[in-house]
């Protein structure tokens, strides 16, 4: 009797650590799955139903030995926006890069490349956002101070290209930055757009409005 309750309490310890790795994340794998999942966090955000999902200790606890995100956010540095809060998601979920800009160089795509290859994560999802700081200093085209400069010179390309019907050149700005970096990252060889030919990943731009918290879809 003593044994079969030693082996409960065993269980018991180690069940929260085996849930962690085997119920979280539905549809891990799948694109699409990901995207509805991430979207459904923004709408909770912004209706003000947030779940706060995956933040407790078993969560914490049972990620200690791997994680297993289901998308990857490339998104601006800018303190107003930040991933978890607004897909209203919880440790272990969203594999983040954050840069002024959400643009990329080197170093921030072997960040992404781990992301979908190692950890399989099956959504990249280039998010913007209006007020971009960093896309309006690079569209005043004036000597920035230090390693700024370093950002504009690498934002800069992005913003041409694109024929916008709105007269608002900062909206435009910023739609053609993430539409050109989700293009580029589609394109990305050796690692990403093997990944994306074969259906296992699935790259998309996104907008997020400071003032209505909504996550718009831009491609
Ligand atoms: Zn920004």
């Amino acid at each position: 009797m003593m044994r079969i309750f030693k082996i409960l309490i065993l269980l018991g310890a180690l069940f929260p650590v085996g849930f962690a790795f085997a119920g979280e994340n539905p549809g891990t794998r799948d694109p699409a799955a990901s995207l509805q999942k991430l979207m459904a966090g923004n709408q909770r955000f912004v209706s003000g139903k947030t779940l706060h999902p995956d933040q407790g200790a078993d969560r914490r606890e049972g990620l200690v030995q791997g994680q297993n995100p289901f998308a990857i956010i490339l998104s601006c540095s800018d303190s107003r926006v930040p991933p978890e809060l607004i897909f209203d998601q919880g440790l272990g979920d969203l594999f983040v890069v954050r840069v002024a800009g959400n643009t990329f160089t080197d170093l921030e795509l072997g960040s992404i490349e781990y992301g979908a290859s190692v950890l399989k994560a099956p959504l990249i999802m280039v998010l913007g956002h209006d007020h971009c700081g960093a896309v309006e200093a690079t569209l005043k085209d004036k000597p920035l101070p230090g390693h700024i400069e370093a950002l504009a010179k690498r934002i800069k390309p992005d913003l041409k290209g694109k024929t916008c019907a709105t007269d608002d050149k900062l909206r435009c700005a910023i739609e053609a930055n993430v539409e050109s970096l989700v293009g580029q990252l589609g394109k990305s060889e050796p690692v990403l757009a093997p990944l994306v030919k074969e259906g296992k990943l699935k790259v998309v731009g996104a907008r997020y409005n400071l003032a209505t918290g909504v996550v718009e879809r831009l491609d």
